[in-house]
């Protein structure tokens, strides 16, 4: 592949012989958004609404919540915009979602389970969403972070088209998920995997935690194969599955990642640019041969070195 460093962008993601992969922005605020589509991202693959109320200390209103989801929806009329669920708990906890004191805050009450015992939260931030959908014209998605069972995603995806939703989708970060994707694609629409949360989870290592950081490496040969299942599960089912943890800034990982199967990729705007490049100057046969190289090895040393080698 030439370098990509010398390559322009065209703004569509792509392979160099045309293999659509989305190239998405992570947003928290409107000017994350506003950043994003400054930086050419094609829509919004990860907007985490609970950045909206880390500082709340009660529920805002539905009507709150429309307007806030509609300022950072507004820059991607027309484009495609996966708004995820409030993921309260461990690394970021609401004040008014706060569950009782618990041993493992990370194993415990969050994301997603939070709404199994108060759903009526869950639907008014869907009430929220679909009006904040009609209010900028967006191409509006939901999904929940946290998901562990394919009963979990299909009780979601429900709740999701009660509320008159057209599209939902689950995160992918628990290893249990990634292994049933094929089936929980059944359920939904998408699915979009959280590589931050899925390493901690495959790793047993605290996400937060300097000591056990190199555990949570995303070339890590075990968080790869649990990828390539997601990939495999996206080709058998034709439905989309992307990537938003930090894994998908990697201009290089990218490659592996296109190469496994998923379908888009979403990142924090400073990294666009690198990514949708990267993609544009390698072709599918190159970023699956890169990826078998990467699965090969037996270490994120090894990994990245086999990566880069051809
Ligand atoms: C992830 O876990 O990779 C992810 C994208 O979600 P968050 O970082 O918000 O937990
Ligand atoms: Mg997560």
């Amino acid at each position: 592949a030439a370098k990509t460093g010398a390559i322009e962008w065209d703004g569509t993601g792509a392979t160099a012989d045309g293999h659509r992969v989305k190239v998405l922005g992570n947003v928290g605020s409107a000017t994350d958004a506003q950043a994003a589509a400054e930086a050419g991202a094609e829509g919004v693959g990860l907007f985490r609404t609970e950045f909206c109320y880390l500082d709340a200390s009660s529920e805002p209103s539905v009507e709150e919540q429309r307007k806030a989801y509609t300022a950072v929806l507004t820059p991607f009329r027309g484009k495609p915009v996966i708004v995820r669920t409030l993921d309260a708990g461990a690394d970021k906890p609401l004040a008014f979602l706060e569950p009782d004191d618990e041993p493992n805050p990370a194993l415990g009450v969050r994301g997603l389970r939070v709404a199994f015992d108060r759903p009526e939260i869950l639907d008014r931030q869907l009430e929220a969403i679909a009006g904040a959908a009609q209010d900028s014209g967006a191409e509006v998605s939901v999904m929940a972070p946290m998901v562990a069972t394919v009963a979990e995603a299909a009780w979601f995806a429900e709740r999701v088209r009660a509320a008159g939703i057209a599209r939902a989708g689950v995160m992918i970060e628990i290893p249990a998920a990634a292994l049933t994707a094929r089936e929980i694609l059944d359920v939904v629409d998408f699915v979009s995997v959280g590589t931050n949360d899925l390493a901690q989870y495959t790793f047993a290592a605290d996400r937060q935690l300097g000591a056990v950081a190199k555990l949570n490496d995303p070339w890590q040969p075990g968080l790869l194969r649990l990828l390539k299942v997601i990939g495999q599960a996206a080709k058998d089912t034709g439905k989309p599955a992307g990537v938003c943890g930090e894994a998908a800034a990697d201009p290089r990982l990218a490659l592996v990642l296109a190469g496994l199967g998923l379908t888009s990729l979403s990142m924090n705007a400073p990294a666009v640019r690198a990514v949708g490049a990267s993609l544009a100057a390698t072709t599918l046969a190159e970023c699956e041969s890169l990826a078998e190289a990467a699965l090969a090895t037996s270490d994120p040393v090894e990994a990245r070195a086999a990566a880069a080698k051809r």
